[in-house]
């Protein structure tokens, strides 16, 4: 595996944790804020020497070709901790004009000086946790923003930083289609290059998973949430917004190429609580408690809870499972040369399987999802893990 190129830095404060969220972070602790910055300088530092130590050729300060700091709420640092954020990345990683660097914010969060520290370091690229144009929506969400903060903040920012993506969740409890409609047809007015849309899920743990059961939280029917995703598909194709993967969909040249790397099964760095790294045949996750990792990386201790060594095979069959999200999807040719397998050895029979169920199609040696296998992506990962 080659050296990374790209790096996501995960930012793990918000000011309260929302009943769906079961994402690495702490709510309402931002004084532990200057000791996360210092663990992260080590965390990089030790990683920086240890590659250089291993792999002579190595440059000691790595060039990136996609920046991603997400949460959690980046935004949640003040402006003079963003700029130490982005001091450490500059101290020791070359950006390039070229350089792809995007930073999760919070519309409640994003202020001007928070604009101005981001746009003067590099930051080129937004994506915004609107999630919602419907203040009620947002409050059943639990968000600390409203719908006019995001008009302001969409202004804002577009002064600085032009690339603006917007994050949006479906399936939200008494949401309708048509409230879902009008949101979409908000987002598209605000005229985004990029946008991500997600149907609530009920994890395990969280608030809203225990509402669930008690009967307090009615979910969304499957059928509505089901029109609700075909009603994004049809109108953002309308609006020239291109489907490159099962959420995500952008204007012509506005794909995200950080979350590309992800689905290319390439290498990346991942640094900070509960982060994942994909280098050297081995994926490794941080521990999730953030002050665990805190605490281990400054005690001079590993802060990495997991390490799954990559055999081959299941780098190959995670490909697959990856490269299908993709609208692109996975050409046999290109899938042999990265992974030395054929699709027809690795999985031929699962393919078969799921291209009688009409959920994958192939077309001049290309597989990817059919439109109906949109809807059931998950079924077609589980046949082929
Ligand atoms: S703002 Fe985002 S990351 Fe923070 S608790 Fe809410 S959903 Fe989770």
């Amino acid at each position: 595996m080659s050296q990374p190129r790209s790096l996501y830095i995960h930012v793990p404060f918000c000011a309260h944790r929302c009943g769906y969220c079961d994402f690495t972070l702490v709510a309402g602790k931002d004084h532990l804020a200057e000791k996360y910055l210092d663990a992260l300088t080590l965390e990089i530092d030790r990683e920086l020497q240890r590659i250089d130590k291993s792999d002579s050729a190595a440059h000691p300060n790595p060039e990136l070709d996609t920046v991603f700091f997400g949460g959690g709420t980046p935004t949640q640092l003040s402006a003079q901790q963003l700029e130490r954020l982005c001091e450490i990345v500059h101290d020791r990683f070359q950006l390039t004009a070229e350089t792809e660097f995007s930073v999760e914010a919070n519309p409640a969060r994003m202020t001007d000086d928070r604009i101005a520290v981001l746009s003067d370091a590099g930051v080129n690229r937004i994506s915004l946790g609107v999630q919602s144009f419907d203040d009620a929506t947002l409050t059943m969400l639990e968000r600390d923003h409203r719908r006019a903060d995001v008009f302001d903040c969409v202004d804002r920012i577009r002064k600085r930083i032009e690339n603006i993506s917007l994050d949006l969740i479906f399936a939200v409890p008494g949401q309708s289609l048509a409230l879902w409609e009008s949101t979409l047809q908000t987002a598209i007015d605000l005229s985004p290059t990029h946008l991500s849309t997600y149907g609530l899920t009920f994890e395990k743990g969280t608030a809203f998973w225990t509402r669930r059961e008690k009967g307090e939280l009615p979910q969304a029917a499957e059928d509505l949430e089901r029109q609700m995703y075909e009603v994004a598909m049809s109108k953002l194709a309308a609006h020239d917004f291109d489907q490159y993967e099962i959420s995500s969909f952008a204007r012509p040249g506005f794909r995200c190429r950080h979350n590309q790397i992800y689905w290319s099964g390439k290498t990346y760095f991942g640094f900070g609580p509960g982060a994942a790294s994909l280098m050297n045949n081995e994926r490794r996750q941080n521990h999730r408690s953030v002050t665990t990792w805190i605490n281990k990386v400054l005690a001079g201790e590993s802060a990495i809870g997991e390490v799954e060594e990559l055999d081959p095979k299941s780098f190959a069959r995670e490909l697959l499972v990856l490269s299908l999200r993709t609208n692109d999807g996975v050409t046999r040719k290109t899938f042999h040369e990265q992974t030395g397998f054929d699709i027809a050895n690795l999985a031929g029979e699962s393919i078969n399987r799921l291209m009688d169920q009409g959920l994958i199609q192939e077309v001049d040696s290309t597989i990817r999802l059919t439109y109906e296998g949109r809807f059931l992506a998950d079924t077609v990962a589980g046949e082929l893990l």
